[in-house]
Order: structure tokens, then sequence, then C-alpha cells
């Protein structure tokens, strides 16, 4: 048995926290003092480590907090010679309290040479830049008033991050491809969009509009977010792509993909009877293998809406877009390098995943990356529910298995303070998609299929009057515990302990048997403090039965029970998992 740990609860809101951070500012240090009073109060444990311009989110800085980014248009020129960006980006941001600072990201890499504030019904204003370490300081010479609408226009250009390793380390991609044409993209949803454009990287606000007038030299082709307005050919041999989404949509999945693209358009009736554009951008030596995924990838987008609800963008289109490395869920035109394979369970397992993140990231989106695996554990267990619907349960519970194996539980699911993505990378790791997707089994188990489908749907959609809307209506910040509400109106229980368990503490429940008389003796091991009312199956002579275990405890008549197997199914997140199975009457199972 290991040492108990105190069994940790649900967390203070990430708002209560900034509260008293800004508190903090307000009252005791200047905005330069800002390291010091994070440390001081422990509020941040290491943003010497966490939270530059490579990284994303983490406590979002009380200036950022004061503004709200309405819109952004980017016209930039991608020179793919010198691997270099120019042009400008014009940012509407709303004030949302006082502001002496417009305070931005956008990496060092990148110059800027100008810089222009205006403000709407009050014209230009002069202002001074700083930028340095990552962040565009805008100094305004006037206090910008709470609901003044202010442009900032910034000239700018230079040679952005080169992607080490797309997509988990980001940046951009300068392929060429086997016939010698430049095939670039972007992807940086861990280092955020201000590796090539201003924006305030956190994961709480979203653009609510972006035009995108990127200008390539031909025959390369851009596809990008939301529908294309227009394209231009100009007489020095270059081509203006002007794309618009008018959705809600977050820094990181602004993205370009450009390359001599076919563009294959198709159609596909989507749930609720509206038609919309279903398009693939595929290289030219991949043009048959698109056409030929189309309707596997249209069977894809069935499951999810028959699940989750309309899929979230159609007012615009849905869009893959081949690319240099293997995926990412940018929002209307998912990232596609997979290379058409399918996976152990029969289809395209990269495809199905990205377009998962349509709901779970898209639609609804993590207010800050602490709460990650709403993203990733979602989409996960997506996937297993359609290997389920694909090949039964066999092929469900063999998924369930061998993701079993990743999960390595250091570190609790949930942080307890706002976290950065670097953060959750180092700590939570791949916890995100097998732990979260782990829990999600287990809830089944307890609650069942058809309530963890309905908690999927409400949790996507949760007002069916949502599910009609066309113009992003629908799309919303979520946390962990708008998820763990939603289990509980569905289901009618509470589920806390459930949670607690799961979400909010490292260590996983251990089952501990020990023989004592004729009896046998189960009990759940759990850190102190929590309690763990886990039902437990008992398989014996191939009948299953399930024994309640309410005070986590169950004793069961050791000869009547001999050769008997605990859950036998593997539904329960437990630690020795595999140990466990092997050794019903073991003792030690370390
Ligand atoms: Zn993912």
């Amino acid at each position: 048995m290991g040492t108990m740990l105190p069994c940790l609860k649900k967390n203070p809101s990430n708002s209560t926290l900034m509260g008293t951070l800004f508190i903090l500012l307000l009252t005791s240090a200047c905005f330069t003092d800002f390291q010091h009073v994070n440390d001081k109060n422990g509020l941040v444990k290491d943003d010497l480590q966490y939270g530059g311009s490579n990284d994303s989110g983490g406590v979002l800085n009380s200036l950022q907090a004061r503004f709200d980014m309405q819109h952004i248009e980017l016209e930039l020129k991608i020179l793919p010679a010198s691997k270099s960006i120019e042009g400008s980006a014009l940012l509407d941001v709303l004030v949302v309290e006082p502001l002496e600072e417009i305070l931005l990201d956008l990496d060092s890499l990148l110059i800027v040479s100008k810089v222009h504030l205006s403000v709407k019904g009050t014209g230009s204003i002069p202002s001074r830049f700083l930028h340095v370490d990552g962040k565009l300081h805008v100094y305004p010479s006037l206090l910008l008033p709470s609901q003044s609408l202010v442009s900032v226009n910034v000239v700018y250009g230079g040679q952005p991050l080169k992607a080490a390793k797309a997509p988990w380390d980001g940046g951009f991609t300068w392929s060429a491809t086997e016939d010698g044409h430049a095939w670039i993209t972007t992807t940086m949803q861990g280092e955020g969009g201000d590796l090539w454009f201003p924006c305030k990287d956190h994961p709480s606000d979203k653009a609510e509009r972006v035009d995108l007038k990127i200008s390539v030299p031909e025959p390369l082709v851009v596809a990008a977010n939301g529908k294309l307005i227009s394209s231009s050919k100009h007489s020095d041999g270059w081509t203006t792509f002007h794309w618009r989404t008018s959705y809600p949509i977050s820094n990181y999945n602004v993205a370009l993909n450009i390359g001599p693209y076919e563009w294959i358009e198709s159609k596909y009736t989507c749930i609720d009877g509206t038609v919309m554009p279903f398009h693939f951008w595929a290289l030219p030596e991949s043009r048959k293998k698109a056409e030929e995924a189309l309707p596997e990838f249209k069977r894809h987008m069935a499951f999810y809406e028959r699940i989750l609800g309309p899929y979230p963008f159609r007012n615009e289109k849905y869009g893959v877009v081949e690319t240099p490395h293997l995926g990412m869920e940018h929002q209307s035109i998912i990232a596609y390098g997979n290379k058409f394979r399918r996976g152990p369970h029969g289809y395209d397992w990269l495809h199905h995943h990205e377009l998962g993140h349509e709901w779970w990231g898209n639609l609804v989106t993590a207010n800050d990356w602490r709460h990650f695996w709403l993203h990733e554990g979602l989409c996960t267990y997506m996937q297993i529910l359609y290997a389920e619907e694909r090949q039964g349960m066999m092929a469900y519970h063999h998924a369930m298995y061998v993701d079993r194996k990743r999960i390595k539980s250091e570190h609790t699911l949930v942080p307890a303070e706002p976290a950065s993505f670097d953060l959750m990378d180092d700590q939570v790791g791949e916890d995100v998609y097998f732990k979260g997707s782990w829990i999600l089994h287990t809830l089944r188990y307890l609650i069942g299929k058809k309530d963890i489908e309905k908690v999927l749907h409400r949790f996507a959609y949760p007002d069916s009057d949502l599910e009609s809307t066309l113009e992003g209506q629908a799309i919303r910040f979520a946390g962990t515990q708008d998820f763990i509400d939603t289990v509980h109106q569905v289901t009618g229980r509470n589920l806390d302990w459930f949670f607690d368990v799961y979400l909010y503490n490292a260590p996983l429940p251990r089952l501990i048997e020990r023989l004592q008389g004729a009896q046998w003796i189960l009990e759940w091991e759990v850190p102190e403090g929590c309690s763990f009312p886990m039902p437990l199956e008992v398989e014996l002579g191939g009948h299953v039965t399930q024994h309640k275990m309410e005070q986590g405890r169950l004793v069961l008549d050791a000869e009547t029970w001999s050769g008997a197997v605990l859950d036998p199914q593997c539904w329960i997140l437990m630690e020795n998992r595999s140990a466990l199975m092997g050794n019903p009457y073991g003792e030690s199972f370390d």
C-alpha cells in the first residue's frame, strides 16, 4: 500500500483567482513588479519558465483582461524564397475597463516598424510602442475609456519561427512538393498565433471575426478559415486570397495553408438540413486519393452530428487541406497529413480526431489550458465510440485497453491553477488524451451508454435551441466544472466523488484485497478524505455480478468466490490494472 495522500477537491475558479490578482496589482505593485507579486503570493509556480512568446495562456495579464479582441484583419505577403512575411495587422479591440496600455503578444523574431492607433468616434490618437520579449506594448497618449472601440494597426514583418517538429512544436513549415513548389503551413496550438500576428495569446479570448488577405506567388493557392471572399490576380504574378470567418475563433486556429492545391468541391447535407460546402484542398498528386476519401470523411461528419448535434460552422464550410505535417484542428480548415492511411480499427483516425475538435475545442473551448482534457480526452473517446459503432464492443475494449497503457497520472489531470500550454505539456502530457478518455469510459460504466451520449450532446449544445443557430451563438467557453454540471443534470446524480478522485487527484484508485479467515475483503484505496463508492463487477463461472461498495468496501466469502475475476471487462480506471487481472488473490500489487 502506498502513502495516503490528502484528497484534493475542486479548485477556486479562474475568476476568483484573477480577481485576487487584479486587486493585488492595484494595491501593492506596479506592473513591472508583476513577476514579484506572482511569486510572493504563490499564484504562479514558475512563470520564469512558462508564459513566453513560444508558450500560450497561463495567468491572464491584467492589462489583457481589460480588453476584448473583436476583429483581426491580416494583410500579409508570404515570401517563400526568404521564408518571411510582411504586411500589417489591423486589430479592433473593445476596452472593457479603462486602459493605459494595450498589451499584445507578438514574437520577437518579427520586427514592428509602425503602430497606429485610432478610437472610433475620436479618430487617430498619438501613441508610442515598445516591442520587447515577445510583447508589443502600445501606449496611447490618453487613457482609453471603457467601451471604446480601438483600432490598432501594426506594420510588421520578418522571418517567423520555423516549426521544429510540426504540429507538436509549432511555427511555420516551409516545405516543398515533389515537383518543387512551395508548400507552407502554420501550426501553433502550443505557442499561440503570436508567432505570426499580434494578438492576445490566451485561450479565454477569441476574435469575433477574422479577415485574411494573403498574397502568394503563382501558382500557389491559400486555403484558410471560413469563406473565400475573393482571389485577385495581380500583374506582377502574385495572387491575393481574401478569406473571412465570421465565427469566433481561437488565435491558434487562424491558419495558413499554401501550396499548388487543387480545390476539390463537394457538398454535404448537415443533420439540420443545411447544405454546406465540404471541400478538400489537395496536392495534384493526391487528388484521386482525396476524392476517394471524401465519402469516408462525410461518414465521420454524420457520426459526430448524430451524437453531438450539428457541425458548428456549417454557415461557412467544412474544409480539409493536405499538409506536410500530421494534422491540426484548424477551425473549418482541418490540417490533414495522414496520407490517407487507416488505423487499427479500419478508419482514418487522424481525420476523425481532428474533425472531433470542431466540437471539442472549437465549439466548446477550454477557457484555460488546464481544462485541455475537454478537448483531447473527449475527442479520443469519440474515436473509441466510432470504433464501437463500426466494429462492435471487441473493438471498443481493444481501443481502451491499448490506451490504458499510455496513462501516467503523475500529476492531476486538471491543475489547481491557471496553466500555460507548456506547463500542461510538461506535467500532464498525454494524460489529457488517454486518462481523459478513460474517465469517460469509467463514467459510462456508472451511468450507461445512453446517458454518456446524452452528456456529450448536452455538453456540446446545452440548449436544443442553440442547435438551430447558424451564426456562432452556440460557441462558448467552458471549464471542467461545466462538464461535471452537465453530468449531474443529465443523470440527476451527484458524482463529485468520482470527479474529485479522477480529475483533481493524481493517484489512481487501487483495489486492495486481503484474505481474513473465510473472508475475501476488497477495499478501494484513494487519497485520504476522498470517498470512492465505485461498484465492482465480479465474474465467476462466466457469470458477471455487480456489487455495491458504498463505503468503498466489499466482503465476499472466499471459498464461494474462489477463482473469481474482478472487473473482468476493465471498466474501472484503477492502479495496477494488469497485475490485478492476473492475480486476483495477490496481496501486493507493486
Ligand atoms: Zn487532438
